[in-house]
């Protein structure tokens, strides 16, 4: 199985992928998460990157082309995966399509996260994520126990620096642009479109029905967690 989110920064596809991923068993691959371990880890790659993420803007094709390719190649995926992020242009989905192909995976799902702006802007300005375990936390609504610092491991939460208010603006714009003509290249077939407003269990239950007909039991006493 092949699924591909999408959704504006803030729409909580990196929260639903993860956990989805963890309930079918497949990797969740998010293009974004693995550009920023590229600029921290001072790559080649990275030094290209840095300057694109700080303003919101996308990596080349061919670069995060050859990423994905190094990622989908992997013995974890042969079963199918979950990408976040990705594809993000016309010439990513031709080059994804490809990949499928060759490689005798099924169709893609296309899972379309919507939500409205001024919830997006509520949402990442208030985002903020562990450095240490990449847990995700909301300080509207998915606090951490303890004021900015992570329930798991005790690090100092911080904010991705291209959550700053003029980069957001850029990456929603650089989205709007580009979604449209990514829907429409996917077709109907295999799109969902979703509620994102519904808290994180709700829209959960609603994506595994969609992947996965046989009803959907939801694990039940435990908190839904955002990695
Ligand atoms: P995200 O975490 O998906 O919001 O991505 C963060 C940033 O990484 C984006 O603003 C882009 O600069 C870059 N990026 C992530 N995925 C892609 C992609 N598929 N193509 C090009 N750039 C990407």
């Amino acid at each position: 199985m092949v699924v591909l989110f999408f959704g504006p920064p803030g729409c909580g596809k990196g929260t639903q992928s993860r956990y989805v991923a963890r309930r079918l068993k497949i990797p969740a691959i998010s293009t974004g998460e693995m550009l920023r371990a590229e600029c921290e880890a001072d790559s080649a790659l990275g030094r290209i990157a840095r300057t694109l993420l700080a303003n919101g803007e996308l990596v080349g094709d061919g670069l995060v082309n050859a990423m994905v390719r190094n990622r989908l190649s992997k013995s974890d995926c042969r079963s199918g995966f979950i990408l976040d992020g990705y594809p993000r242009t016309i010439p990513q989905a031709q080059w994804l399509d490809r990949f499928i192909q060759e490689h005798g995976h099924t169709h893609p799902f296309v899972v379309h996260l919507q939500v409205s702006s001024e919830v997006l802007v509520s949402r990442v300005s208030g985002r903020r994520h562990c450095p240490k375990c990449s847990r995700v936390y909301n300080l509207v609504s998915q606090r951490p126990r303890f004021e900015g610092k992570c329930d798991v491991d005790g690090a100092s939460l911080v904010r991705r620096a291209d959550d700053a208010a003029e980069v957001v603006i850029a990456r929603m714009r650089a989205y709007n642009e580009l979604c449209e003509p990514l829907i429409e290249y996917y077709g109907r077939a295999n799109y969902h479109g979703i509620d994102g407003h519904r808290p994180p269990e709700e829209v959960s239950r609603e994506i595994l029905e969609i992947l996965s007909p046989a009803p959907v039991r939801m694990r039940s006493g435990r908190r839904f967690a955002a990695r």
